[in-house]
């Protein structure tokens, strides 16, 4: 206990220490602090609920009806009692929504990139893993032994350099996202594509942070990009704009059995809760009855950037997501401004190394469907307020 208490300390010494603040949702968009520091209700630009869809009445009701039919637990994991019907609805709803013939669901993100990547490659082989890619995707190549390259940014060129140098002769996979959660940027799936072919790779595209969002019916960026057929492994999260909680992989019925054989996090873990099924489902058939969410989305996403401008924020005014990240740079200095966000009712999180590289902390603003041009502009001037107030300077990215 001793060392672990020196270690706690050297993370609050350093900047890096974090705790957990609970809290409780109010309407959409809103929330408040059960603790005293910060009582007043917040707007919340932390969420991921992007779609506002967490406490949609149309999923609530289809989690209670799922509770009431089948139960609080599925008993097992689905090889051995849990694979209800329902997880093959669910399976079949996401392979057409990805336009694939196949959809495996996984227990979270996490555990679904953990799974899927330490399953594909092993010693012997090869990933390609770009450098802001989350740290699932990361845990994912460290478990599975293979050779990791961490490529720059987005930088196709520099992937191809080091596929020249290092691509070998085993299995190799490319692994991106299309929206970077904390630079809200997006990837240039058809040059990878291309890169892909040319040094006979697979492709995995994590999309957290599009799905529901971009595509004509919510299906993501390699919808939007007309690049499913050429992606391997199509992954994205329901605990995001879907509202809801759980992951699903799309591609091939070959991955589809492959995996059901060999990710470990898939074999040996308790299916999810019929209750959290049922709201994915729902939630899907929600954005696909509703083409336009995600559009909107992105216009309020730019909206934002504009009162930021005209609050007086240097930076960029175009960006490629619901994400904008305004860089503070400073670990402490990125805390300070969020706390004093928080004293004037907004609520936007610090993210600090290790999630983001050292000299580039930030305040990470989600928008959401939920926000009105009130809550927008309000935030841009609260944003810039504080930054003054407390002498921090900012650019946003
Ligand atoms: C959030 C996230 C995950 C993890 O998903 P969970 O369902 O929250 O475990 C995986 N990949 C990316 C890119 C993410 O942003």
């Amino acid at each position: 206990m001793d060392t672990l208490a020196k270690w706690l300390s050297e993370q609050t010494r350093d900047g890096k220490h974090r705790s957990l603040t609970p809290i409780k949702r109010l309407s959409p968009g809103f929330l408040q602090s059960t603790t005293t520091e910060f009582s007043a209700p917040l707007l919340d630009f932390s969420s991921n609920d992007y779609l506002a869809l967490s406490q949609h009445p149309e999923m609530v009701m289809a989690g209670h009806r799922c509770l009431d039919t089948y139960g609080c637990g599925v008993g097992g994991a689905r090889l051995m009692s849990g694979d209800l019907e329902l997880f093959h609805e669910l399976e079949d709803r996401v392979a057409r929504f990805k336009t694939r013939e196949a959809a495996l669901v996984f227990g979270s993100g996490y555990l679904g990139n953990l799974g899927v990547i330490s399953s594909l490659t092993g010693r012997g082989d090869v990933i390609f893993s770009d450098r802001l890619n989350h740290a699932s995707i990361h845990d994912g190549c460290r478990l599975s032994g293979a050779g990791l390259v961490r490529f720059r940014h987005n930088d196709p060129d520099h992937l191809e350099d080091c596929l020249k140098k290092k691509r070998g002769k085993g299995r190799a996979l490319i692994v991106v996202e299309s929206i970077y959660s904390m630079d809200g940027d997006r990837c240039p799936l058809p040059e990878l594509v291309v890169l892909k072919q040319r040094y006979d790779t697979l492709l995995m595209v994590d999309e957290a942070h599009a799905t529901g969002i971009f595509g004509s019916n919510g299906g993501g960026v390699i919808q939007e990009d007309g690049v499913s057929e050429q992606v391997d492994v199509a992954f994205g999260t329901f605990g995001k704009a879907l509202g809801s909680y759980g992951a699903y992989v799309a591609g091939s019925p070959i991955l589809k059995d492959f995996l059901i054989n060999r990710a470990r996090s898939f074999i040996f873990s308790t299916g999810l809760p019929p209750a959290v099924i049922g709201c994915s489902l729902t939630a899907l058939k929600i954005v696909e009855e509703n083409p336009g969410m995600g559009k909107k989305l992105l216009e309020k996403a730019a909206f934002f950037r504009m009162c930021l401008c005209q609050a007086g924020l240097p930076g960029e005014l175009t960006g490629a997501s619901q994400i904008i990240p305004i860089l503070v740079g400073d670990s402490d200095a990125a805390v300070a401004l969020a706390d004093e966000c928080r004293r004037n009712g907004v609520f936007a999180t610090a993210v600090r190394p290790p999630t983001v590289p050292v000299g580039a902390a930030r305040l990470r603003f989600s928008i959401s469907l939920a926000h009105t041009s009130e809550n927008l502009r309000e935030a841009a001037g609260v944003l810039a307020e504080s930054s003054r107030k407390i002498g921090v300077r900012v650019r946003v990215l």
